[in-house]
């Protein structure tokens, strides 16, 4: 399969298979609560502290959410009066710790597996700009620090309003009451239920809505919101906060505020952390680094897998947030085109349900980044098992096809 004729760049995420991030953001199993996030960022005695997007209770899930932990365990570190504190991460929130420590006069080193900095804050240079793989808008952004960082550098900013997406292909627009029907009935399940079995039940009786309504409504907002199978997420919290709160994006992408949030911090790319030894006299990281403390900022996917060590083993409360905590699936796809074939619409967002169930895909017309027609898509759901294979190229093509398709046809035939 060859790249549509007018996309002249393009390039896609790969989060589903990424070592360091396995998924995209944290979400809430069944079984699970929002104190699991609490409990995961629970200080380990006082020389451990797990921090990141996962431990925030209300902010998951997001930058700043990510930043405010790194910032809190970084003053816990100080507070305990370490004197040399490693940082596991140089992502937002290990970042934030390390800039916390650093500006207290702690001895600080990030250790960093990657051969970058900024973690789920992904740039991607595509067609001669700056864009996103990872984190794209200043969520809540009118409560929002990093909103705030981004203001005092003055960096320039777009708008999103994500509750007026411009739906391609088949109409359709949200009934009113829907969406507050499905929260009361989500609030009303039992704590071990999953989504999918509320779902199941209201689509046998959908009342005054149709099967269509729910299962559309549920896709754009649960499965593209998480990216998680909904027999998995939790039916009371797995719905979580975020996204719609006059959401900004960055011109010239993330790594503008990241560049700043790094400098002059003593950081150490391509150095996995595998194995993390406490002891009474101070930790040691893989044998040959000694440091008083550690702050460890690896997302839920790596620290539940088996990427890195504890010795002794994390606590059971922090084991069992792990198990109830997880990681969803949301892909993303650049595309430098040239031309606009798309309809302007005010929102710069759009929405396309298909080319079957359980199929949606949205996307930001980020052509206002330097005036080249550009789209980022944003893919979730089990369509993404056959859609996401083989090639960036081809997966490019793939995507680029559903937009085209639902736009009216792929400009180029
Ligand atoms: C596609 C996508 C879109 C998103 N969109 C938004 C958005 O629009 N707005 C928003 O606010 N948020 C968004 N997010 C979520 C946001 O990116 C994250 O919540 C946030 O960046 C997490 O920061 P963190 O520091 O907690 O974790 P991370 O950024 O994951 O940082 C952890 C760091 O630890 C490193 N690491 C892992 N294991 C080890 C190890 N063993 N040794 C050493 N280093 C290790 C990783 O490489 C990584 O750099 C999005 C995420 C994705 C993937």
């Amino acid at each position: 399969m060859s790249i549509s004729q007018w996309v002249v760049a393009s390039a896609v995420s790969r989060w589903g298979d990424d070592p360091w991030a396995r998924g995209s953001w944290s979400l809430i199993g069944r079984g699970g609560t929002p104190r699991h996030r609490t409990d995961l960022g629970t200080p380990i005695g006082s020389r451990l502290r797990i921090a990141g997007e996962a431990t925030h209770a209300t902010r998951a899930a997001m930058t700043h959410g990510a930043y405010e932990e790194g910032v809190s365990a970084g003053a816990w570190a100080a507070g305990q009066g370490h004197a040399r504190v490693a940082v596991i991460g140089a992502g937002i929130a290990g970042l934030a710790a390390a800039r916390t420590l650093t500006d207290r006069g702690v001895w600080t080193r990030v250790l960093e597996a990657r051969d970058r900095i900024g973690g789920r804050t992904a740039p991607a240079q595509v067609g001669g700009f700056g864009f996103d793989l990872g984190a794209n808008w200043l969520q809540q952004f009118h409560d929002n620090i990093l909103a705030r960082l981004a203001e005092r550098l003055e960096l320039p900013m777009v708008p999103t309003d994500f509750t007026d997406p411009l739906v391609l292909g088949t109409p359709y627009a949200l009934p009113d009451g829907l969406e507050e029907d499905l929260r009361a009935r989500l609030a009303a399940a039992s704590e071990q239920a999953g989504i999918a079995e509320v779902l199941d039940g209201w689509l046998a009786d959908p009342g005054r809505w149709t099967a269509d309504d729910i299962r559309r409504f549920v896709d754009a907002e649960i499965v593209m919101d998480s990216g998680a199978p909904l027999s998995w997420l939790s039916a009371r919290h797995g719905f979580e906060p975020g996204v719609g709160e006059g959401d900004r994006w960055i011109v010239g992408g993330y790594r503008l505020l990241v560049d700043h949030l790094a400098e002059s911090l003593d950081i150490h790319l391509n150095r996995p952390v595998h194995h993390i030894r406490t002891g009474p006299d101070g930790v040691a990281l893989d044998d040959d680094l000694r440091v008083d403390a550690v702050i460890v900022t690896a997302p839920v996917g790596v620290l539940a897998g088996d990427a890195i060590t504890f010795d002794p083993p994390l606590p059971a409360t922090h084991r069992t947030a792990l198990q109830r905590l997880g990681m969803g699936r949301v892909e993303k796809v650049i595309l430098r085109c040239d031309r606009r074939f798309w309809p302007v619409h005010p929102a710069g967002y759009y929405r396309v349900h298909g080319p079957g169930e359980n199929c949606v895909s949205e996307w930001l017309d980020a052509t206002a980044a330097d005036g080249t027609p550009t789209l980022v898509g944003l893919f979730a759901g089990p369509w993404l098992d056959d859609l996401w294979t083989g090639p960036d190229e081809q997966v490019a093509a793939r995507a680029a096809a559903v937009f085209a398709e639902a736009a009216g046809g792929d400009p180029a035939r």
